[in-house]
């Protein structure tokens, strides 16, 4: 049994498509899930609001992404151009709510200096562009297949009993066992956010009513 592909399987019917990644549309400021978005293509303006938003996400909830992202939008940021324009200094006050904001400003111009191919070697090589931001942008912003590891993906496959420690290890379990398909790894690491936010929290998981109790290691030693 491949039970990466089975937990994919379960996880889907539990909590259904989550419509990664959330973008502000036309007629809204704060960024909104599509559950056809995996299928779109991405237009440019997506695909700078979504490198964005996983440069704000570092180390930070999604609400405090929003309220940046609205402020930007709000003041005509969420563009190529006015970004490069702008001081460090004025961008930091625009996205305050993300935390660190300082920092995240200076990434984001460096992100937005950027001229080179799209690909994991390059994005890596641009000052505060981590492996878990490279990826996100890879998959959500470019519909690339990589799956994206973070903290949650990391515990709860640890849980499960997947014997792996470096971010490539726990991204190989995904490479290795499924089709590589952009729209599969995006709704997987999606639906892994789900659950680690309502079952499989870092302390006390709720593991009696985890949808995927019976793959777990873990939870079947604790209930
Ligand atoms: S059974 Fe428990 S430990 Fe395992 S994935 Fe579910 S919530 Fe997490």
């Amino acid at each position: 049994m491949n039970v990466i592909f089975e937990i994919y399987k379960t996880l889907l019917k539990k909590f259904g498509k989550q419509g990664w990644w959330p973008t502000t549309k036309a007629n809204s400021l704060i960024p909104v899930y599509d559950k056809n978005f995996p299928k779109k293509r991405r237009t440019e303006r997506e695909k700078l609001e979504i490198a964005i938003g996983a440069i704000l996400t570092q180390n930070t909830t999604w609400k405090n992404v929003e309220k940046a992202i609205k402020n930007l939008k709000k003041n005509g940021l969420l563009n190529r151009k006015k970004l490069k324009e702008i001081s460090v200094e004025e961008l930091a006050n625009y996205i305050r709510s993300s935390g660190y904001f300082k920092q995240k400003a200076k990434k984001i111009k460096a992100y937005i200096e950027f001229k080179g191919k799209v690909t994991r070697k390059n994005l890596l090589k641009i000052w505060g562009v981590g492996k878990e931001t490279a990826d996100s942008i890879l998959l959500y912003a470019y519909n690339k297949p990589i799956f994206v590891i973070d903290a949650y993906t990391k515990r709860i496959l640890s849980r499960i009993g997947f014997n792996a420690k470096t971010y490539e290890e726990f991204q190989n379990i995904f490479h290795n066992n499924l089709r590589r398909n952009h729209i599969i790894f995006n709704e997987y690491h999606a639906l892994l956010v789900k659950l680690a936010k309502e079952y499989c929290k870092k302390n006390n998981p709720l593991c009696k009513k985890c949808p995927i109790l019976k793959f777990c290691n873990y939870g079947k030693s604790k209930v």
